[in-house]
């Protein structure tokens, strides 16, 4: 037995994405997959939302994209957002609530990427992000995996998404039954799909010029300021 799960998906609680707990369960069944890891940025409050809107067939892990001193990190099948911290002191916490550490797009170097102590890294952490849609140079993708080939690690699958039409895009693949988590820590995941889709980035400037627009005729046509 196989199941897909979207192991990187992101909701309003991310000030990065506009879509709505509700939409994102909508596409996650859409994308037909089984499962999907709520990961907003150092946050979980969306995730029972989007689990009480979600049919039971979907497996909603309540996940956090853990801002680290270096790069992102997946805190996947946690209730409490970890520490701002660095790496290690995060898995540590996301270890402690038995939950599963997974380096997110760890050498993207256009985003938050890892650079020192990378031995002590891959001895610590559970898995790597090896498929990110949103990696727009190939290599960053193929660098996460060489990392975890070089240190026999886990490889995961996830869209990033910050808009409905992302999710799914790339995913992880998990062999057998029992839970996502048992399944990273025993090395049955592999990810896949597509990474390198620009079409996300762009979504993401036209929100923040969206965003933007909107408070400057806000502004213009009240007393108050203009903020940014
Ligand atoms: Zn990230
Ligand atoms: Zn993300």
């Amino acid at each position: 037995m196989t199941r897909r799960y979207d192991l990187q998906v992101h909701t309003n609680a991310s000030p990065c994405s506009s879509t709505s707990p509700e939409r994102v369960a909508t596409a996650a069944v859409d994308a037909e997959l089984d499962g999907i890891a709520v990961t907003d940025h150092d946050t979980v409050a969306n995730v029972e939302v989007v689990r009480e809107t979600a049919p039971d067939t979907l497996d909603v892990i309540s996940a956090v994209e853990v801002t680290t001193t270096e790069g992102h990190l997946l805190a996947l099948d946690v209730s409490e957002p970890p520490p701002q911290a660095d790496p290690l002191t995060v898995i540590e916490h996301i270890h402690d609530q038995g939950g599963v550490a997974v380096v997110s797009h760890p050498f993207d170097t256009l985003r938050q990427y890892y650079e020192t102590d990378l031995a002590a890294l891959a001895n610590a952490v559970d898995g790597v992000e090896a498929i990110n849609s949103r990696c727009v140079r190939r290599r960053f993708n193929e660098r996460a995996t060489a990392f975890a080939t070089a240190y026999d690690l886990p490889t995961t699958g996830g869209s990033d998404a910050h808009f409905p039409m992302e999710v799914g895009r790339a995913h992880t693949v998990v062999e057998g039954d029992g839970t996502l988590a048992d399944a990273i820590r025993d090395g049955r995941v592999r990810p896949s799909g597509r990474g390198r889709y620009l079409s996300g980035h762009i979504a993401t400037k036209l929100h923040e010029a969206h965003t933007l627009s909107s408070r400057a005729i806000a502004a213009l046509t009240s007393d108050q300021p203009l903020r940014r």
